[in-house]
């Protein structure tokens, strides 16, 4: 909570007592929840107050084998052999429940994962719903997206997902998979398992044939399973460039497709003629919105010379008044660190940032004693060199330069490993286009920042990975097209 008492709003948290947590969570294989075939189980727990929320089934490599042999069975016998059109109406049913338990569903985002309520509300469930919506309108006009060519589905995805956005990364991956004619075998994070297990509900109440999606909640050797298995036609991974590079190493050399979202250090590039404050409520909202955990937030922040110190005195204005704390309050607009784990790396990166020679600016506002927390931080005097400008870092840390001249900032910009977001501020078109075409980045979003929507492509250049998901392109890497 920022200490100046002008600020300082009354608690308005989003009721939980609505939301039904079971105290024990099993896999979901061949439309039927049963526990793990060791009867290994994990814990989740809730990172704002590191309470226990759950007891999970773990899944073994024998669970993989189960679920990849109930997912070809249903993908041979029901799923291909469905008409285009009877999909759809599946994947609308679907979509159709989410909007109706999606208070439930925030709630429990918000619980296990720690984002803060609006953003979980607005943002994760209503976008996780458009996307069922979205690739329900396309599974009868596969033809017409792909015109002259015989578009056909592969057989079965394996698909896994990370911690920051775990309803959406689910629902990315499972629509088009399915409308496109595919069964699924998905594994969630290990840190944020239970909306996808309340997913597998939904499943079952939208009388989705038993096997076309299968869920198995585990760690990365359930990941690592999954890619091996050699009855796998597909892998759709969202995660980290490190885990991306493993799993190509993995299925090299076999029949299998892939599709790599990996990680981000987008460059947000203010130009002098920018409207600032809208600037500077956009850079906030790029790197501060999920505390960070955002694989194309905007972590680098390149500022034109004349205007860098006004934007830095807006931006830390604007810092003193971000509420941090409780995620299910309304009001709250940074929650928790998703674990320990991510909280220790980011601690790492604010102490090397200082040790590398950039100054660290911090509001002024404490944190809630219990759960893992991370205030809004500044690196000012960033250089190129340093790590906290080449590497993800994954929280709420952004690092600021400055430029002189345009072709400087799309130098700088262009000159990490990474290539999958980018954000341009500026008052003319003819500049903003100018940026677009050379940035290398997947993304770029011009006077704005973190839009999206299903009918949109989203994807990486170089080590941000390959492939698309959204949109049309998105259809492609689920479809053979002769
Ligand atoms: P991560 O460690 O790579 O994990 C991602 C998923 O892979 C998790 O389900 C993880 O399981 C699993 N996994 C771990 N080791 C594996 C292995 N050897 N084989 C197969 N699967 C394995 O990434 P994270 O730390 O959870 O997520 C943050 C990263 O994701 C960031 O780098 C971020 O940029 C990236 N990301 C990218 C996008 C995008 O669209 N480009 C979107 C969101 C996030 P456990 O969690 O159970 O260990
Ligand atoms: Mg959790």
């Amino acid at each position: 909570m920022p200490t100046d008492s002008s600020w300082v709003y009354a608690p308005a948290p989003e009721d939980s007592s609505h939301v039904e947590i079971k105290k024990h969570y099993q896999l979901f294989i061949d439309g039927k929840f049963r526990d793990a075939a060791d009867g290994r189980t994990f814990d989740t727990q809730n990172p704002a107050n590191e309470a226990h929320l759950s007891e999970v089934a773990f899944s073994g490599e024998a669970d993989v084998d189960t679920a990849v042999k109930a997912a070809r069975r249903a993908y041979n016998e029901v799923w291909c052999p469905m008409r285009p059109a009877d999909r759809g109406k599946y994947l609308y049913r679907i979509a159709r429940i989410l909007q109706e338990r999606s208070r439930e569903f925030a709630v429990t985002e918000s619980l296990d994962g720690g984002k803060p309520i609006k953003e979980s509300r607005d943002i994760d469930i209503p976008l996780a719903a458009a996307h069922f919506f979205y690739y329900a309108g396309w599974a009868d006009k596969l033809d017409y997206a792909f015109p002259g060519r015989s578009p056909s589905s592969l057989g079965v995805a394996g698909q896994i997902i990370p911690w920051n956005f775990p309803l959406l990364m689910a629902a990315w991956k499972i629509a088009p998979a399915l409308a496109c004619g595919n069964t699924v075998v998905l594994k969630p994070a290990e840190t944020t398992p239970l909306t996808a297990m309340k997913l597998a509900e939904v499943f079952q109440e939208a009388g989705l044939p038993a096997g076309v999606v299968n869920i198995l909640p585990g760690d990365g050797s359930t990941g690592a399973a999954l890619v091996q298995h050699p009855d796998i036609d597909k892998i759709a991974f969202t995660g980290s460039t490190e885990v991306g590079k493993r799993i190509q190493q993995a299925i090299a050399g076999t029949a299998k497709k892939a599709t790599l979202e990996l990680g981000g250090k987008a460059a947000n590039i203010i130009l002098d003629d920018a409207p600032l404050h809208q600037a500077v409520e956009g850079i906030i909202n790029g790197i501060f919105f999920n505390q960070g955990h955002v694989c194309c937030a905007g972590s680098r922040l390149l500022v034109q010379e004349g205007v860098y110190d006004s934007v830095v005195t807006l931006l830390k204005d604007r810092m003193e008044t971000l509420r941090v704390g409780d995620p299910l309050d309304k009001n709250t607009d940074i929650g928790a660190i998703n674990s320990k784990a991510q909280q220790d790396i980011i601690q790492g990166y604010l102490e090397l940032g200082e040790k590398e020679g950039a100054e660290i600016h911090q509001p002024n506002c404490t944190l809630p004693s219990k759960g893992y927390w991370c205030l809004p931080t500044l690196f000012l005097n960033a250089t190129q060199s340093h790590r906290i400008v080449q590497e993800e870092i994954f929280g709420p840390v952004l690092a600021v330069q400055t430029f002189r001249t345009p072709d400087e900032a799309i130098e700088m910009a262009n000159n990490t490993p990474y290539g999958l977001s980018a954000g341009v501020w500026t008052d003319k078109g003819s500049r903003i286009f100018n940026f677009t075409k050379r940035l290398r980045a997947g993304v770029v979003w011009a006077n704005t920042y973190n839009q999206f929507d299903p009918s949109s492509p989203f994807g990486g250049f170089k080590e941000s990975g390959f492939g698309r998901e959204g949109g049309l392109h998105g259809l492609e890497p689920y479809l053979r097209l002769d």
